[in-house]
Formats: structure tokens, C-alpha cells, sequence
């Protein structure tokens, strides 16, 4: 009989490398599939892979995951992490890998009532529904506690090799860990900053108030503090050295950059320059973070369009800042 394959959802974390040696162990042919987005990224999944040798696809999957993540079917967990379309998405987009690969099956290393909102009984049947092939996706570390899919049926996969584990204590899989000799593996979650508290009240207030935003828009919520001037005008405050390098890197032409001129400060961005009028709120910013008195005016400049500008102007109150910051 020809090898059966199977196409990994692969985050890195120790379930997928169990579900994935359980897979191996059966002589199954498993290539591994992780994906990239603003959000979060493959260099744990890479590692990993490399570790235990896992060939693995890393896909780029941006566009899809922001059109699904404006409006999810079936709303966002705690912060602004919509789990289960987010889930979904991935496993129809390893369906396709499947299909190009002829492979039998998707596996993933999801376990039966571990996260409360994506990973209930229910979430993962409608995960494998909308994701479009329930019959062919399989999550070995709880197979018996889900139907008989079709590689089993199809003796691909012999069931009996798969396990039945549930719920949120990872003891049986410490266990697993020590009888195939993994030492070293990430703590489970974290790393999607669709879960930060912080990052997403960014996010929220971009959706908000930038319907144009782009990926550029997205990639600065990571840097520095945000303000936010008027509906239409925010501004972005370097906190450090790498912020303010975060802050410039980001920058386009159209963008204000304004500086404090002879003390150490932040870089501050109004993306899309903004009018005078915001231009000088966020000069009084820099000045607010910088190490300038604050008893008197002090020197700004302010680069748009190729062009410089200078005020003095007064660093902002802290309390008038503070109810600007989003
Ligand atoms: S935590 Fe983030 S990456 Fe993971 S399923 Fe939820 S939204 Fe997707």
C-alpha cells in the first residue's frame, strides 16, 4: 500500500509535535504547514521543525486573516482574537496544500476542551464544517473522543495508534514528552498579539477611525505610544531607541515626523501629516517625552513631504496627554 500523507497544522508548541510523532510513528509521511501575519509569526514553529525534522511550508496569509478578522462569523474571544474563524481559516487553507500535495488528510494538534472558546466539542466540529472538509481533518491527541474520519476508515491512519485526551492539563502530554525524549518545548499559547489587551485597544481604535488602514497602519501599533488628536489624526511616540527606529523605518513621505531639536526625545509620526493644528499638538508631545524643561518653550522640527519646519512650543501637560492616549 502507498504511504499515506498528511498535511501538520504546526505551531511549535508541544501539542502539535506530539500529534505530529504520532502521526510518524505510524510511518505516515507529514509535512508541516505554519502561517505568518502582523499578528504572529513562524520562528517557533521554524525551530521546532528543524528540531524534530519536520519539513514545513510557512505561508504568508495576511490578506485572507485581516478580511476575516474585520468581521468574524463567529465573534472574537476575550480581546480581539477571533479563535475559531481564525482556526478555521487555517485548516481550509492546509486543505489546499493537501490537495496539491495528494495528500490523505489535515492533522492538528488541537486537544478536546483544552481553550474554552475554539477547542469545545462544538467549536471543533464547526471548524471542521465551515473549514469544508470535515471528513478528512484529523486531531490525533483526541481522535477516540471524535468521529472516525475518513484516512481511518480508509485505513491511512490506524486509529487505534491515536489517543483520547481532554481538557486543560497537559499531564499526559508531559508524559508523551518524556517517552519520545522532548526536553525542551514552548509553554502552550501566547505569541498572537490578537490576545494582548494593549495591542488590541490599538487595533480597535484603527478599525475605528482609519477604514483605509493598511498593513504599514498595523506594523506601527507594535512601536511606541499612540495618541489620538482628532477622528481622523492620531500620532505615535517612540519610547525608546528601537521604537524611534520602528517609528522612521515605518515612516512614508506623506507622514509628519517631528523632533525635539537640542534635546534627547522621542520620534513622533503623524501618519498622514495631519493639519497644523495636530501637527503642533504632537510637537508638544515630543516635547512632553523628551528631556527638555518644562518651564519653557523649546525647539521642534518637523519633516513633511521632504520639507522641514520649526516651531517652540510648550511640552504638553502630562493630564492633557494622558486623554489623548488610546
Ligand atoms: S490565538 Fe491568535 S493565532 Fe491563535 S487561533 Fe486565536 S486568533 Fe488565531
Amino acid at each position: 500500500m502507498a504511504t499515506a500523507k498528511g498535511v501538520a497544522l504546526f505551531s511549535g508548541g508541544l501539542d502539535s509535535i506530539l500529534a505530529f510523532k504520532v502521526l510518524q510513528d505510524q510511518g505516515i509521511d507529514v509535512q508541516g504547514v505554519t502561517f505568518e501575519t502582523p499578528f504572529f509569526n513562524a520562528a517557533r514553529a521554524r525551530a521546532t521543525a528543524e528540531r524534530i525534522g519536520l519539513p514545513l511550508t510557512v505561508l504568508d496569509i495576511t490578506e485572507e486573516h485581516l478580511r476575516m478578522l474585520r468581521s468574524p462569523r463567529y465573534g472574537y474571544g476575550k480581546n480581539l482574537n477571533p479563535c475559531i474563524d481564525c482556526h478555521t481559516l487555517m485548516i481550509r487553507i492546509a486543505g489546499r496544500l493537501m490537495e496539491e500535495r495528494g495528500a490523505d488528510f489535515v492533522s492538528t494538534g488541537e486537544v478536546l476542551g483544552q481553550r474554552p472558546m475554539s477547542q469545545g466539542k462544538q467549536s471543533l466540529q464547526v471548524v471542521a464544517k465551515n473549514a469544508g472538509f470535515p471528513e478528512r481533518l484529523l486531531r490525533p491527541l483526541s481522535a477516540h473522543l471524535l468521529p472516525e474520519t475518513a484516512p481511518e476508515r480508509e485505513g491511512k491512519v490506524d486509529r487505534s495508534r491515536l489517543l483520547d485526551i481532554s481538557g486543560r492539563g497537559r499531564k499526559r502530554q508531559m508524559e508523551m514528552a518524556r517517552s519520545y525524549g522532548i526536553t525542551s518545548y514552548p509553554p502552550p499559547a501566547g505569541g498572537c498579539l490578537l490576545t494582548d489587551p494593549l495591542f488590541t485597544r490599538r487595533l480597535r481604535d484603527l478599525f475605528a477611525h482609519h477604514p483605509g488602514h493598511g498593513i504599514r497602519d498595523i506594523e506601527l501599533l507594535k512601536a511606541g505610544r499612540h495618541f489620538r488628536l482628532t477622528a481622523a489624526v492620531k500620532a505615535v511616540v517612540g519610547r525608546n531607541a528601537a521604537d524611534n527606529e520602528a517609528v522612521e523605518r515605518l515612516a512614508a513621505p506623506a507622514d509628519a515626523l517631528i523632533r525635539v531639536r537640542e534635546f534627547p526625545g522621542p520620534t513622533v509620526l503623524v501618519p498622514g501629516g495631519g493639519d497644523e493644528q495636530t501637527r503642533l499638538v504632537a510637537a508638544r508631545l515630543a516635547a512632553r517625552y523628551s528631556d527638555a524643561p518644562r518651564d519653557r518653550t523649546v525647539a521642534v522640527t518637523c519633516l513633511l513631504d521632504g520639507a522641514q519646519s520649526s516651531w517652540m512650543v510648550l511640552a504638553l501637560p502630562p493630564a492633557e496627554s494622558a486623554l489623548l492616549l488610546i
